[in-house]
């Protein structure tokens, strides 16, 4: 097949991509995203998926968040490469690296206070300067600082030139050395910082493409400083490929929010009832194409897709589009699948070979899982029905007539299929000179308790006999 991937992976390494998301108690639908290009990539190269955990933030990085991530990727089937990296079990490396530097002149310590810094940021402020550290402790001997004052480490960029990244998705993108700061690498507590932590994990995982949101191509060139100031000190500390994906807007082109469907994958499948294989597919396409082509298959993703293809402006994200497509792959779906899905969100009393059976009735209609489980619910209903106020209303002393003789025509019928069931009525609401709705209507209230349904003959075809007619007796008069 070809396509523009065969350009090669453009470097010489074994592709090794990584997804690194931070446990904020969901995985955010663009997030997923983005973890699927990584993985996408990984897998069409024959490289390895890392997944790296970073949980620097302890409060909010419980085992819970954690969970959610791990559940969200394996629902989604992005089974990643070997375990997990805990970037906060890595702080030991982080620091040993800020010292490296260190040792090299590459980084030097910083004895400001914080007051000090305030003061610097609001004289920038005052004189309308950029608010950067101004390199005050760049050339100083430490030995100025008094004994035992506290201290930052602190990389010493480039001041001159600038620094170039050739993005896989944003093109060639540069930035002048001189506006990158000496920013800090290990806090006064021995803490790594992000910058410092993220860029020494990529690099012992050996990460050859960083494929992350765009709203991390700012840091992209710092962490370049942090890997060209190491390359010297130690081996394996090469450039990789960028590739910043542009974020996901709503469907009118703001920002993404919950009001657009800014969710976690778990709400998707939880509350909205969308299947893996369409979010799969739907995130794929957001943002990535090929030709005309709608659906894909994991292999055919795998075989197609690179991320030099994505596009550069920010897609729209369009809820009626994902359910659209929902509903696509709920038809195309294995019925004792859909069942083990819907089963659970129905309730406790379902008998799955029976719904399992009504699942190519069921599943014409629905756009989500949701709501094909409430679609299905009559079915598992005990009598007496619970009805609801419409179908009660439906339920007048005429449509219980109809019923209680329906109900004798029913009794006659030996083949209880959908085909003979409605070739009965009909004759029967030919014979009264009625329509078929007239009839059909307060059957289905007798029968589901509701006023929608699938077909009224493939109802009392899934029920089967004696519940139907349990169900029709329970709501006929004599
Ligand atoms: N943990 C960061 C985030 O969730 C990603 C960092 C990165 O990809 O470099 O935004």
């Amino acid at each position: 097949m070809a396509s523009k991937s065969d350009i090669g992976s453009g470097t010489t390494r074994p592709v090794v991509t990584r997804f690194a998301p931070s446990p904020t108690g969901f995985l955010h639908i663009g997030n997923a995203r983005t973890g699927l290009f990584s993985w996408l990539y990984a897998r069409h190269f024959g490289g390895k998926a890392l997944l790296r955990i970073e949980d620097t933030d302890k409060q909010r990085s419980t085992q819970e968040a954690i969970d959610v991530i791990l559940d969200g990727l394996d629902w989604l089937g992005l089974e990643f490469d070997g375990e997990p990296v805990f970037q906060s079990q890595r702080a030991d490396r982080h620091a040993e690296v800020a010292y490296k530097l260190l040792e090299a002149g590459r980084a030097y310590k910083c004895f400001s206070t914080p007051e000090e810094l305030t003061e610097m940021r609001e004289q920038q402020r005052a004189n309308k300067q950029p608010l950067r550290y101004d390199g005050r402790w760049r050339d100083r001997d430490p030995s100025e600082a008094p004994e035992g004052t506290p201290f930052t480490v602190r990389i010493k960029t480039e001041t001159t030139g600038e620094i170039v990244i050739e993005d896989a998705v944003q093109g060639r993108v540069a930035v002048k050395n001189e506006e990158i700061d000496d920013f800090i690498l290990l806090r006064a507590d021995g803490t790594p910082t992000y910058m410092l932590a993220v860029v020494v994990d990529d690099v012992d995982m050996g990460c050859t493409h960083i494929i992350r949101g765009d709203d991390h191509l700012n840091n992209a060139f710092r962490q370049l400083q942090v890997i060209r100031a190491m390359r010297g000190i130690e081996d394996g500390w090469e450039d990789p490929v960028y590739a910043h994906v542009p974020l996901i807007h709503g469907n009118d082109g703001a920002k993404l929010s919950k009001r657009h469907g800014a969710l976690g994958v778990d709400a998707y499948r939880d509350e909205l009832g969308i299947l893996p294989e369409t979010l799969f597919n739907y995130l794929l396409r957001l943002g990535w194409g090929h030709g005309d082509k709608e659906e894909f298959t994991r292999e055919e993703a795998i075989a197609l897709f690179d991320i030099r293809d994505v596009n550069k402006g920010p897609s729209r994200f369009d809820m009626k589009k994902l359910l659209n497509m929902n509903g696509h792959y709920i038809r195309e779906a294995d019925d004792a699948r859909l069942a083990g899905i819907a089963a659970p969100m129905i309730g406790p009393d379902v008998d799955i070979d029976l719904l399992t059976k009504a699942m190519p009735v069921l599943k014409t209609r629905a756009r989500d899982m949701i709501e094909l489980a409430t679609g299905a619910a009559f079915l598992f209903k005990q009598r007496p029905l619970e009805m609801s106020e419409n179908a009660a209303s439906l339920l007048n002393d005429e449509a219980r007539k109809h019923l209680s003789q329906i109900s004798a025509r029913l009794r006659a019928v030996s083949d209880w299929t959908t085909e003979a069931l409605e070739a009965n009525l009909k004759t029967y609401a030919e014979e009264l000179g009625l329509g078929l709705g007239k009839l059909a209507q307060p059957l289905r209230a007798a029968l589901t308790g509701q006023t929608t349904s699938p077909g009224i003959f493939d109802v009392l075809a899934l029920l089967g006999r004696e519940e139907s007619l349990a169900r029709i007796d329970a709501q006929a008069s004599g």
